[in-house]
């Protein structure tokens, strides 16, 4: 399957959740059995052979491909969740939005320094989110961490400011 099929199947809602954003939903491409499986293929193509011991998605769209990725790699699966899902000690980050702050949380000891760690997300705007979720992540001191979007929006130019030991790849680049 072509990767414009993969775009062919994203549904762009225009003035979603608030005037002036367009908003790219991915809930068409997982309804779509070739464009969900080709995207299984594509991430696990990705990223097979770096030993990556744990799939880290955040809430709440890094949960539908990151646990299937997950399998497919025979890693395990971490979720990043919004502060009070979580049920045992955590550790958060926060970080600021276009308005007001976010936090983000993950279990204490969900990770350790023999993880090899592929950080995922449905999709990179300004990367505000991801960057925090990676800071999150390296407290718990990993061996290595990855960064993968299924969509990236180039001109928000969202890769930049992620630290350079961390490799930041997507799927489809719009
Ligand atoms: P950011 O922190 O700006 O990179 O925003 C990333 C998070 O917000 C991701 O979890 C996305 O799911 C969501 N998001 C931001 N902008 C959009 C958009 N235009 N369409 C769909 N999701 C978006």
């Amino acid at each position: 399957m072509s990767k414009e099929r993969l775009v062919e199947n994203i549904r762009v809602v225009p003035d979603f959740p608030i005037p002036g954003i367009q908003f790219y939903d991915v809930t068409t491409l997982f309804k779509d059995a070739q464009c969900l499986r080709e995207l299984s293929d594509t991430l696990y193509e990705m990223y097979k052979g770096r030993g990556i011991t744990k799939v880290v998605g955040i809430e709440s769209r890094g949960f539908i491909m990151g646990p299937i990725l997950a399998t497919r790699l025979g890693a395990g699966f971490i979720p990043i969740r919004k502060p009070g899902k979580l049920p045992a000690e955590t550790i958060e980050q926060s970080y600021a939005k276009e308005y007001g702050e976010d936090t983000i949380q993950i279990h204490k000891d969900a990770l350790g320094p023999d993880d090899v760690v592929l950080l995922h997300d449905d999709l990179l705007a300004t990367g505000g989110t991801m960057k925090a979720a990676c800071e999150l992540v390296k407290k718990l001191r990993p061996k290595k961490v990855y960064v993968n979007f299924l969509i990236e929006l180039k001109e928000l130019n969202g890769k930049a400011g992620f630290e350079n030991e961390v490799e930041v790849e997507s799927v489809l680049s719009l």
